[in-house]
Parts: C-alpha cells; sequence; structure tokens
C-alpha cells in the first residue's frame, strides 16, 4: 500500500486525508520530521501559506522536507500548498518563503478574495471534468518549465490552474473539497 502524508500544520487537511484514502492509500499526517520517513509522496493543503510557511519554520520541518522534496519526494500542493511550491510570489508577506520547486509566478488571491469564491468545471488532461472550487486562490501568472495540465479563463486570458515538474505538481483550486477523486488519483498513481 502507498504511504501518503499529508503536510498537517494548518489548512484543511482532513479533506485531503480522506481523499487519498478513497485512492486506497495509507495516509500519514505529517507534523514532524520523522512523519516523513518511509512516505512515497506527501500533499501540502490549501489553507493560508503565510501561516504554513511559518509552522514549517517552527517544526523543523522545513529544512527536512525541503531535503526530501529535492531527493524527488512526489508532492501536490492544492491553493496554498501550490503557493508553497512556486518559485516567485507576487502578493505574499516580504519574509515569506516557498520551496520553488515550480517555475512559476502565483499571484496570491489572484481570482480575488473569499467574497468571490467560485466554482466551476475544470478540464484536467488524463482524468477529464472535474469540480474546480477556488476560494482566495492564487493566480499562475507565468510559466516556464512545467506541464500545464488543466487551464481556466475567468474571462481575462487562459492560466494554468494544474501543472506538474517532474515529482511536483501544483493546483490552484481544490480537489479535497469534493468528492471526485480525479486529481488525488492522477498524482497517487504516479508513484
Ligand atoms: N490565499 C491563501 C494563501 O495565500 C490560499 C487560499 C487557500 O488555500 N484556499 O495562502
Amino acid at each position: 500500500m502507498k504511504r501518503v502524508g499529508v503536510l498537517a500544520l494548518q489548512g484543511d487537511v482532513r479533506e485531503h486525508a480522506s481523499a487519498l484514502a478513497g485512492c486506497g492509500t495509507e495516509v500519514v499526517y505529517v507534523r514532524t520530521p520523522s512523519d516523513l520517513a518511509g512516505l512515497d509522496g506527501i500533499v501540502i493543503p490549501g489553507g493560508e501559506s503565510t501561516t504554513i510557511a511559518y509552522l514549517l519554520g517552527t517544526s523543523g520541518l522545513r529544512s527536512s522536507l525541503t531535503g526530501a522534496l529535492t531527493d524527488g519526494l512526489p508532492v501536490l500542493g492544492t491553493c496554498a500548498g501550490l503557493i508553497m511550491l512556486s518559485s516567485t510570489m507576487v502578493g505574499g508577506r516580504e519574509d515569506q518563503w516557498s520551496f520553488g520547486l515550480l517555475d512559476i509566478t502565483v499571484q496570491r488571491n489572484g481570482y480575488g478574495r473569499q467574497i468571490a469564491s467560485f466554482e466551476t468545471p475544470i478540464e484536467v488532461e488524463g482524468v477529464g471534468v472535474v469540480p474546480g472550487v477556488f476560494i482566495r486562490a492564487p493566480r499562475i501568472t507565468q510559466w516556464g518549465d512545467v506541464q500545464v495540465l488543466a487551464t481556466y479563463d475567468r474571462g481575462d486570458g487562459v492560466h494554468p490552474v494544474l501543472v506538474r515538474h517532474g515529482s511536483a505538481w501544483g493546483c490552484s483550486f481544490h480537489p479535497e473539497l469534493t468528492t471526485n477523486l480525479g486529481v488525488h488519483e492522477l498524482f497517487t498513481s504516479s508513484f
């Protein structure tokens, strides 16, 4: 059975855990560096990227997780998790850091604030149509060497909403907030 971690410092951890369990994986809540042992993959949930970045530092996970991800541990980041994987953030805190595994620029809250949250069907390459829940979602405004697996046009241009570079996957929306397991299955079947 594949062993998949969910970074459990802040955000919608339980929702990812149940989606991963629905994909038939063993789920590990990752709160300390020792929780990374034996993982086949990890998810960084949606939530608040400034808080997740801060807690990664205080939990001691920042350097061990950086090492694991650099060594190729498969990772899926959704929403705030996508921000954590980006190379460049716009609208972040001055001292905010990210893992820089995806060659993308993300605009925090780039689809509008909480009140502008929306749901729309998204066509995902290799999966089909999935419900896309966007909540204070980051917008990918520039992208380089990444595979674009889904896009969305909010009426002001086409932007990627699901990207991959090798073992790192990032999603602007929240596949964990629906019963559709398509994105989680795509991720977990990649390793
Ligand atoms: N806007 C949030 C952030 O910057 C992300 C929102 C979310 O994960 N739903 O962290």
